[in-house]
């Protein structure tokens, strides 16, 4: 008996040694976990960084004071190019003197909704590329869209008020517009010119999109357009072919220019559509208005 006390004092003794040694482990490995490095050396960092980033505003303030456009935006669009005034800002009974104002020029991609006018100007050498001679417009042409949607509402015209309409100016070249603005401010008057004449560059005449028209067996531009049955026609269903009355009295003061019943505009039926369903100036659909002194 007491040999098996005895053996059983022995392993309780081993367990107690190593239950002890385990003890003596775990407090060891405890008090080095308190001096692991890896702690301390973020720490020891962080403040140096801030340190860097004290130091380093006030020299990127200091920069950007001196020189206030060091760091430049993306720009997602090339910046546009103007053709600058040649003469003080200028009016005349509310209309602007086309060479008194900083136009800017317009590249046309072939949309047909582009704007042009005293504002947005074309360059001298610019032609559209796809200009044909529409019927029942003697030489004149037209963009190939313009043109075949002209013809379409010649046929409706004719059949609806038994007369047709005439094509009198269709697209005009750059140099064309310039002798037409020229003899009119000669002619007539400055202030004429500017309310009724495109200057050189500032013309819808120029895109191929534009066309003053009469009706058919007339060939004079008159104001007394839209008193004709077929310019009534024209004024109503237009728009079922892609045109808008482009100047129109009450649109003055945005567009610049005086009424005009003759003179249209081709945009497409979508674009067509919406200004006359929302009674709308090309310039108030791209908030590009007129804007007076
Ligand atoms: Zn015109």
């Amino acid at each position: 008996m007491s040999k098996k006390y005895g053996r059983y004092f022995t392993r309780l003794v081993t367990l107690l040694c190593l239950l002890f040694a385990t003890a003596v482990f775990t407090i060891y490995a405890n008090s080095l976990q308190g001096k692991l490095p890896s702690g301390n050396v973020k720490a020891d960092v962080m403040p140096s960084d801030q340190l860097a980033t004290e130091t380093t505003v006030p020299t990127t303030a200091t920069a950007t004071e001196t020189t206030p456009e060091t760091t430049p935006e993306p720009t997602p669009t090339p910046e546009p190019d103007y053709v600058e005034p040649i003469m003080k800002e200028a009016w005349y009974n509310g209309y602007s003197d086309p060479r008194s104002v900083r136009a800017e020029i317009v590249v046309p991609d072939g949309s047909v909704t582009v704007l042009v006018n005293k504002y947005y100007t074309l360059t001298e050498d610019y032609e559209p590329d796809d200009l044909v001679n529409p019927k029942h417009a003697g030489e004149q042409k037209l963009r190939k869209e313009a043109a075949e949607a002209y013809e379409k509402m010649y046929d409706a015209c004719k059949e609806a008020t038994g007369q047709g309409i005439y094509l009198i100016s269709g697209y005009r070249s750059f140099s064309l517009q310039k002798t037409l603005f020229t003899r009119s401010m000669n002619k007539r008057s400055l202030a004429f010119a500017c309310k009724r004449n495109a200057y050189q560059g500032r013309s819808e005449h120029q895109l191929g999109l534009a066309m003053d028209i009469s009706p058919e067996g007339s060939t004079v531009i008159s104001d007394d357009f839209g008193k004709t049955k077929v310019g009534k026609w024209v004024d109503e269903h237009c728009h079922e072919y892609g045109f808008i009355r482009r100047f129109q009295g009450q649109w003055s003061d945005e567009t610049g220019y005086d009424n005009e019943a003759w003179h249209y505009r081709y945009v497409g039926v979508e674009l067509a559509t919406y200004l006359t369903e929302h009674d709308m100036s090309l310039e108030a659909y791209y908030d590009k208005c007129q804007v007076k002194p």
